[in-house]
């Protein structure tokens, strides 16, 4: 049998165990998806530890993803990131991959948007990085908010610096209005509409040209997509891109079709 497993802290309501077990199930894969939550401080030895007990793959998530690089070798994007999501014990070291941030190109792409033209990204954390370095290398122009200005300035300087087909400039947020005309897609990487029903972008900067991602998902239905909907964009909710960082790390570590469909359910099920 086959043991995958999620690093986090804490991890006793992920969604990925479901999500993973319900594609084993359905393609008649012998393995298990199991929860670790490990120490903050002790994110190596846990992969190291995962590497000995000859676990398949990890998933890995807050507060892990940065100090996990220690102890893969992490792809191209995963390190110009700074994160790593996704473990794959299949060589040695283990490789690191960042699959919310191929996650959330597929995520678009389900959603027939085209990746050209110019994003505008809200939030500079690690959903914000992810993002802009994903959209920046499908050479787009890539717009970063951040309510930190420091952080977008640092992260545009690096996917600019990075070489990869687009470049990246950070704006404060006040100047989210003006940066959204004209613009094709918008995407929220901050946390901002977990918590209250909140939105980070003006509702009056919305329009019926934007494609909207939200990376929240929890709620599914943010403010923030309400009113985009409202004002005649697509919407795109964060179960999407949580499904396909998903996807992308089933597809990895078994080298198989992942069965879109049914993690999905599974996924959908649990978020209500
Ligand atoms: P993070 O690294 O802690 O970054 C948080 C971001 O939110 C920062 O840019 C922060 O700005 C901003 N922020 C927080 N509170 C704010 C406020 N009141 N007003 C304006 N900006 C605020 O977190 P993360 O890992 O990037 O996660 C961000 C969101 O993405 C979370 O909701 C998470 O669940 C979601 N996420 C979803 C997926 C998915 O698969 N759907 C994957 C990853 C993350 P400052 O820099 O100024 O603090």
């Amino acid at each position: 049998m086959d043991v995958y497993g999620l690093l986090g802290n804490p991890v006793e309501h992920s969604l990925s165990p479901p999500m993973h077990e319900a594609a084993y199930d359905h393609l008649g894969i012998d393995a298990r998806y199991v929860t670790f939550e490990p120490p903050a401080d002790a994110a190596r030895q846990a992969v190291e530890s995962a590497a000995t007990l000859g676990l398949t793959g990890l998933n890995v998530t807050i507060p892990f993803k940065q100090d996990v690089l220690a102890a893969v070798d992490p792809d191209d994007l995963a390190a110009r990131i700074g994160a790593v999501n996704t473990v794959d014990f299949g060589t040695d070291p283990p490789a690191g991959h960042n699959t919310d941030a191929t996650g959330l190109l597929r995520a678009l792409e389900h959603h027939d948007v085209a990746l050209d033209g110019r994003a505008v990204v809200v939030g500079a954390g690690g959903a914000g990085r992810a993002a802009a370095f994903a959209l920046a290398g499908e050479e787009m122009t890539v717009d970063i908010a951040n309510r930190t200005l420091e952080s977008a300035v640092d992260l545009a300087a690096e996917v600019t610096a990075a070489n990869i087909g687009g470049s990246a400039t950070a704006h404060p947020l006040d100047a989210l209005t003006g940066l959204l005309d004209g613009a094709d897609i918008l995407v929220n990487a901050t946390s901002v509409g977990m918590e209250a029903d909140r939105s980070p972008v003006p509702r009056e900067a919305l329009h019926a040209h934007l494609a909207v991602l939200d990376a929240v998902y929890t709620p599914v239905e943010t403010r923030l997509l309400r009113e985009a909907e409202t004002a005649g964009a697509r919407t795109i909710d964060g179960a999407w891109m949580l499904l396909y960082q998903g996807v992308e790390a089933f597809e990895r570590w078994t080298g198989r079709d992942a069965p879109v469909g049914v993690m999905d359910d599974a996924l959908r099920t649990r978020l209500g």
